[in-house]
């Protein structure tokens, strides 16, 4: 069995569960625990007894979006920081770990369910909205703040797939943050639960779907991809992966990093980008 340090990876009859286990950061993303999810999925595809994976995160809170203290914070970098030195190192590195590790679980060819309570934020709902349906506790709220860091949003524009465009645009411009309850009713989250039955919520219907038999699941998981394909998904995205880079690479985004490199904490950071 794989060790794993970043997440845990359970098997019960047909239903996975991988756990983001880094609680004390509120499941930020870093490269190890990117790297585990994806060693887990490749666990859960090679696996015959698996028909359903679900994506939960240990904690108060699913995830807090991408690490930014190991990207720009006073640690030590690890090789993908260090290539993030040019403008195409970023862009390989964004497009190898985050951008193709996220379309990989939206292509995984076993349906997969996000199971979110506490903040998601950022790449969190990135990384949510790659899973084939989204069960939230009621104390889950969504909010993708980067635009006011000078970020093009993250990597895979979610926001207008998941909900009108309308109210796409006040989610990025405004940083609001959405509750569970309003992602339920604007559609990108499938139900919402009592905190405490959330595990349980979201077995049920990994149950359900495992019902299905998997070739169907598989095919028809297919089809309403490629329906959004047909529709423009996978344009809109590498659109936007290239638009977000080129921000990535303006004066307005490289004088934010130095003044974030010079600061003692990302909570300083934060602070000063905090709600009015
Ligand atoms: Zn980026």
């Amino acid at each position: 069995m794989t060790e794993f340090s970043s997440i845990t990876y359970e098997v019960d009859e047909a239903v996975c569960v991988i756990t983001m286990d880094r609680p004390e950061v509120a499941n930020a993303q870093n490269t190890e625990l990117l790297d585990e999810i994806d060693a887990a999925f490749d666990l859960a595809d090679a696996d015959d007894d698996v028909r359903v994976v679900i994506l939960a995160g240990n904690g108060k809170h699913w995830s807090a979006g991408h690490d930014l203290k190991a990207l720009v914070g006073d640690v030590e970098p690890d090789e993908w920081r260090l290539m993030r030195e040019t403008p195409e190192g970023k862009w390989h590195h964004e497009k190898v770990m985050y951008f193709d590790r996220c379309l990989r679980i939206r292509d995984f060819r076993k349906p997969t369910i996000a199971a979110v309570q506490g903040k998601c934020i950022a790449a969190g709902v990135m990384l949510a909205c790659m899973c084939d349906l989204i069960v939230a506790s009621e104390d889950a709220s969504f909010q993708n703040p980067v635009l006011r860091m000078t970020g093009a949003g993250v990597e895979i524009l979610v926001e207008p797939w998941e909900m009108p465009a309308r109210k796409a645009k006040e989610f990025l411009l405004t940083a609001e943050s959405f509750s569970a309850e309003q992602a339920e009713t604007l559609g990108m989250v499938n139900l919402v639960v009592p905190r405490a039955d959330l595990a349980s919520a979201a077995r049920e219907l990994a149950d359900k779907i495992a019902l299905v038999p998997p070739a169907t699941a598989q095919v028809v998981k297919r089809s309403i991809n490629k329906t959004l394909d047909l529709q423009g998904q996978r344009d809109a995205w590498d659109y936007h992966f290239q638009a977000h880079h080129w921000m990535h690479n303006t004066a307005t985004a490289l004088g934010a990093l130095e003044a974030r490199k010079s600061k003692g904490s990302m909570a300083e950071v934060f602070a000063e980008h905090r709600d009015p």
